[in-house]
């Protein structure tokens, strides 16, 4: 690229008239357009005090907000119901929950009658008190729910103040640009066929972006001021595979986009037209590709990317951003949601892997100094509290497996002593299902998440009482090699290509094989295209990734032999250091896959 590079704040750089910033790719592909900003600046909030005999009618005036806000939502929802079925429903219904959360609304009334101040204020500092609470959440995924506060709070803030919730409604092809997005406005981009969003706010696991994955809409998110910088109608470049946005390119810039634009879709739409091919390799081991999903959103989209199922639904989703828990019914209706989409595909659930660092509602997870090895997880879920969240999941999970296939597996399995346990109270739940003549599959697949040292190397024994395997690599590496996952400090030593990782992954698809139970694996190094083929000359035959990932995956596998992947494997376990395997295998794959994009 030409032009005179000239840094100036951190983050963005410009090439003479151009201003490039970077954020976080959360949808990949390039677009091109005009930008259509949404307009969100905060409101000014009107501080006032009010006198007794005001008070009354300020929580009225509040409570009348509400009501408002509910309807609105309530009418976006059926404008969705109308034109595409039940998508983005919870998300919306959960905005919903949050208008009506206890600890809103009655800390708020609670400010305006003991504070003695107007409504707005009162709302003001109830949400910023909320916020902090999510702020102190080190897990990123939870942690930007704290958005969700956000957008409900200013809701209730503009009926409060009448001024206009207006919806978000650009011209086709525009790049949308804005501070956030709640699900609302997101959900309903889609429809409009826009090119890319782009906001100052939001991480990977943000709603933005998981809506924009599922529906390939470039986007890049985490750009602190983009709204600053660009104007309505400017000329905007997204390329969210690299998390750059570059406003008001020189016509060399755009050239250059519009080439790679055009060359990354070829090549999509080349990887793509192996969707209904089977995931074998040219000596004919068939493996089997899954995808990762987080809501039913998603589905449609893994589908469309040639998954064969789900192989991870993480189900944590469900207890997020709402004061009350799921109940055996919700679950239920979930998982038969799930099934639907699907359409005869499997579904893979796991229990729900709240704790440590991972928010769930009041009551269900605790403040702990050592977060990552406290209590999380399947921990939670065999407590005296816990246990009737865990009963009610696995009793809607049960019931709901007479719509389609479905699997149940349980995360942070330590050894057989946690597993009998956990199969215990399944047992349980199925007994209280036969008493109450409600019908499941008797014979649905419990599995294990490994995840945890001492599970891979009880695998021989777990084989024996579990019906499948699931490697999460992501929590396997942070147990093994003692790095938080989360704490950016110790993030070099995060190395999936460690040995202890790769005897680990060994000694668990032996054990499964031995015992004639599949293995699977579903961490972030499922998706690496790169360590496909040492992953499947370990022994893996399942892998469940973020389904963008999977033509890729495949493509590796159908240009390679199951020999060649067992002779990677071979020579890489036995060198002593991660540099070293992973030149080993940066040498390979660059040497087979020459003109691929990803080594
Ligand atoms: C894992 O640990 O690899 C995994 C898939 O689970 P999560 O990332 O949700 O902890
Ligand atoms: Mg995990």
């Amino acid at each position: 690229m030409t032009g005179k590079r000239r840094p100036s704040d951190s983050g963005v750089f410009q090439i003479v008239g151009e201003i490039r910033k970077r954020g976080a790719g959360a949808s990949p592909g390039i677009a091109i357009g005009r930008a259509y900003v949404v307009d969100r600046r905060r409101i000014k909030t009107p501080k006032r005090h009010v006198t007794p005999d005001e008070v009354d009618v300020e929580i009225a005036r509040f409570r009348a907000a509400i009501g408002e806000s509910d309807a609105q939502l309530e009418r976006i929802k059926e404008k969705l119901v109308a034109k595409e079925g039940e998508d983005h429903f919870h998300i919306l219904e959960a905005h919903q929950l949050i208008l009506h959360d206890e600890h809103l609304v009655d800390e708020t009334v609670r400010r305006i009658r003991e504070e003695h101040v107007n409504a707005e204020w009162a709302l003001r500092r109830t949400v910023e008190s909320i916020k902090e609470i999510f702020d102190a959440i080190e897990d990123d995924y939870f942690r930007e729910r704290r958005s969700d506060i956000d957008f409900v709070g200013d809701r209730i803030m503009r009926n409060l103040l009448g001024v206009d919730v207006a919806t978000v409604s650009p011209p086709p092809d525009a790049v949308v640009v804005a501070h956030d997005l709640s699900p609302g406005d997101t959900a309903q981009l889609h429809r409009a066929a826009v090119a890319a969003l782009v906001t100052d706010a939001g991480g990977k696991t943000s709603h933005t972006a998981i809506i924009a994955r599922a529906h390939e809409i470039p986007a890049v998110v985490g750009l602190d001021d983009i709204t600053s910088v660009v104007g309505n109608n400017d000329l905007v470049i997204v390329d969210g595979t690299n998390g750059l946005v570059i406003v008001n390119p020189e016509p060399q810039t755009v050239a250059h986009f519009r080439a790679r634009g055009r060359r990354e879709a070829a090549i999509g739409e080349a990887l793509l037209a192996n969707r209904d091919l089977p995931a074998e390799t040219i000596d004919g081991l068939r493996i089997h590709l899954y995808a990762n999903i987080d809501i039913v959103e998603e589905i449609a989209g893994a589908v469309d990317h040639g998954a064969e199922g789900v192989g991870l639904f993480r189900t944590e989703f469900l207890y997020m951003g709402r004061q009350d828990l799921p109940s055996e019914d919700e679950h239920y209706l979930y998982g038969k949601s799930v099934l639907e989409h699907l359409g005869g595909r499997l579904a893979t659930f796991r229990t729900f892997d709240l704790g440590g660092d991972k928010m769930g509602p009041a009551g269900t997870t605790f403040s702990e100094q050592n977060p990552a090895l406290g209590l999380r997880s399947i921990r939670i879920c065999l407590t005296p509290t816990g246990r009737p969240l865990f009963q009610a999941q696995l009793r809607g999970l049960l019931r709901a497996s007479v719509h389609g296939p479905l699997r149940i597996m349980f995360p942070m399995i330590s050894g057989v002593g946690e597993l009998r346990d956990a199969k215990a109270v399944l047992e349980e739940c199925k007994a209280e299902l036969r008493s109450r003549g409600e019908p499941f599959d008797p014979a649905v697949k419990i599995g294990v998440m490994i995840e945890m040292p001492s599970a891979a190397l009880t695998a021989d024994q777990l084989a024996r009482e579990a019906d499948f395997f699931s490697i999460g690599t992501n929590d396997l590496i942070q147990y093994t090699l003692a790095i938080d996952r989360v704490n950016e400090h110790v993030s070099y030593l995060y190395r999936p290509l460690h040995p202890a990782m790769l005897r680990m992954i060994r000694t668990v698809a032996e054990a499964g094989k031995a015992a004639g139970i599949p293995v699977s694996m579903c961490g972030e190094m499922a998706g690496e295209p790169l360590l496909t083929l040492i992953i499947v000359g370990l022994g893996i035959e399942e892998l469940s990734m973020n389904a963008v990932a999977i033509p890729v995956v495949k493509s590796v596998l159908r240009a390679s032999t199951i020999d060649e992947a067992r002779q990677i494997a071979d020579l890489a376990t036995h060198l002593p250091t991660p540099d070293e395997i992973e030149d080993l295998i940066r040498d390979h794959m660059t040497k087979r896959f020459p003109d691929s994009s990803w080594k």
